[in-house]
């Protein structure tokens, strides 16, 4: 999806959940790893992650924007933007907005779980995503036994 028909559809969705217009600008911004959109209080601007579409839907596309929208049009309306707020949360839910981005691929391979341990001899240290028996599996490099570090 280009920037353009990112604007167009944000454009659409303002008008079909909010009744009002958005007259700022949209982009997909590839540096956003964690978060699914950024709304802007200086410029009003709102980044999406690209990510929200190209390892999701367009269902999942439109909870984000309107969610960053929430912000957007609290924001312009003097009213109190922030995730905490009861304007926000109320506002939210009356448009069906993501409460969170979900998982990207990059957030699940962070997040997924790191086993370590180190070699008792030449303290060598691996990294596996399972438990294994330390008393059956020795270090390649030494023969020496393993013992569990840290899981995480
Ligand atoms: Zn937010
Ligand atoms: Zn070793």
């Amino acid at each position: 999806m280009t920037n353009e028909q990112l604007q167009q559809l944000t454009e659409q969705w303002s008008k079909d959940y909010f009744h009002q217009v958005f007259n700022h600008r949209v982009y997909f911004n590839r540096r956003l790893q964690t978060t699914g959109g950024r709304y802007h209080l200086s410029d009003h601007h709102i980044d999406i992650n690209p990510k929200m579409i190209d390892e999701f839907d367009l269902d999942n596309l439109r909870g984000v924007v309107l969610h960053e929208l929430c912000h957007y049009h609290l924001h312009l309306s003097g009213q109190d933007y922030h995730h905490r707020s009861p304007e926000f949360k109320l506002l939210l839910h009356q448009v069906g907005g993501a409460r969170y981005a979900p998982a990207t691929v990059s957030v699940k391979t962070r997040q997924s779980k790191k086993i370590i341990y180190q070699c008792l001899k030449c303290h060598a240290t691996i990294i596996r995503k399972r438990h294994f028996n330390t008393s059956r599996y020795v270090c390649s490099r030494c023969g020496g036994h393993f013992k569990l570090i840290s899981t995480s």
